[in-house]
């Protein structure tokens, strides 16, 4: 693989912070304050020839009464056109509005998507995501689905293996 992935997502899923796990820097801020990542934030992750150019986005959402918002909503929209794959991070334990909005959006772009279920340290009985998944991958051909935990690094190296095979 060569090339350049967007890491795409509704706010606070946790998408700065699996930048940071996967190119095992801290370049982009995480907050638990929503809408912390404001610009496109680009990491790279080398392994032999592959090279993979990551790309942070702002979350996207629903809701886009102030400027600031629509700006965010753009920057990571247009960055979805700039790809060769996309990384759909979504959260093991809460889905709402803004995850169906972005769900569309990747869907409609016609590029390979990878979904990645984030925070799964959270998730205290396994069968209440199982069935997150299955409805998941009834609505969309997905390249594979990963439960990952960006903050305790789980799973991180099934996500840049998957990218790099491509
Ligand atoms: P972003 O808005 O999607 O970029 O989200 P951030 O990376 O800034 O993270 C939002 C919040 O979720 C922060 O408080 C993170 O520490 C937290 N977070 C991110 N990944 C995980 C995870 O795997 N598990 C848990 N428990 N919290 C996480
Ligand atoms: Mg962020």
């Amino acid at each position: 693989f060569c090339g350049m992935v967007a890491i795409v997502g509704r706010p606070n899923v946790g998408k700065s912070t699996l930048l940071n796990e996967i190119i095992e820097q801290k370049v982009s801020i995480t907050s638990r304050k929503p809408q912390t990542t404001r610009h496109r934030i680009m990491g790279i992750h080398t392994v032999d020839k592959h090279q993979a150019v990551y790309i942070d986005t702002p979350g996207l959402h629903v809701e886009e009464k102030r400027a600031i918002n629509r700006l965010m909503n753009r920057a990571a929209s247009s960055s979805i056109g700039d790809v060769e794959l996309i990384i759909f991070v979504v959260e093991g334990t809460h889905w709402n509005a803004d995850d169906d909005m972005v769900l569309n959006k990747v869907s409609q772009s016609g590029k390979p998507v990878l979904l990645v279920i984030n925070k799964i340290d959270q998730v205290k009985d396994r069968d209440l995501v199982l069935p997150h998944m299955k409805w998941l991958s009834d609505k969309f051909d997905f390249v594979g689905i990963m439960p990952v935990s960006a903050t305790q690094g789980k799973n991180v190296d099934l996500i840049k293996a998957e990218v790099t095979k491509r």
